[in-house]
């Protein structure tokens, strides 16, 4: 089984992004959303609720058939078509904490949203900081399967994420790292199906 780890390089959110002075990352927290509901939401308004598309990399991963696990909360790969597991949760939707009905995320375009059937406020279907990680037991189940992994576009350096190529190693898994040019992710996916390589000069996204 092809496995790819994807990160935040193919991500129109990048964690160096800032807000009001402030990184990304301290706005996507437990804390802050429980304290102070209409400032997540604003943000969530300002920053996460963006039209998005797939890049060249995300459709070149869905052909290769590769079973995708990320730590990106875009939902491009799902867009993509392919078969994904979201560590973080995404941007598409929201959830009642009470009934788990599930919303689409431009309710957030309303005002505080609401479920519709027991009238509690909404979360995001986001894992925010403070939060558990639950697709992470199957991420690592799937791991044992992997005959080769690929990461791109991730550093690595954020748990539980950085654990998973350790588990594939060790379960004998061949991993092949692409950090900084995602033409030779092209290039590599191309070579795997046995297609032409495809142009550099068209498809580069940088990162
Ligand atoms: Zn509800």
């Amino acid at each position: 089984m092809l496995v790819a780890l994807t990160g935040s390089a193919i991500s129109p959110f990048s964690p160096f992004d800032m807000w009001e002075g402030r990184p990304l990352a301290a706005f996507l927290t437990r804390r802050f959303f429980n304290d102070d509901p209409l400032g997540f939401y604003r943000f969530y308004r300002e920053v996460l609720l963006k039209e998005t598309q797939p890049t060249p990399i995300h459709r070149a991963l869905a052909q290769s058939g590769a079973l995708i696990i990320t730590e990106n909360i875009d939902g491009l790969h799902r867009k993509a078509g392919s078969p994904t597991i979201e560590l973080f949760g995404n941007v598409d939707e929201l959830y009642c904490p009470d009934c788990q009905s599930r919303y689409p995320s431009y309710l957030v375009l309303e005002g505080l949203p609401l479920c519709s059937a027991c009238y509690q406020l909404l979360n995001p279907g986001l894992v925010l900081e403070g939060d558990p990680v639950p697709m992470f037991k199957v991420a690592s189940c799937l791991m044992a399967r992997a005959r080769e992994v690929l990461i791109i576009g991730s550093t690595l350096d954020m748990a539980p994420m950085s654990y998973l190529p350790i588990l594939a190693r060790s379960f004998g898994a061949r991993i092949t790292v692409f950090t900084h040019s995602l033409t030779q992710v092209l290039t590599y996916l191309a070579d795997l199906k046995g297609e032409p390589q495809p142009s550099p000069t068209s498809s580069e996204v940088k990162v």
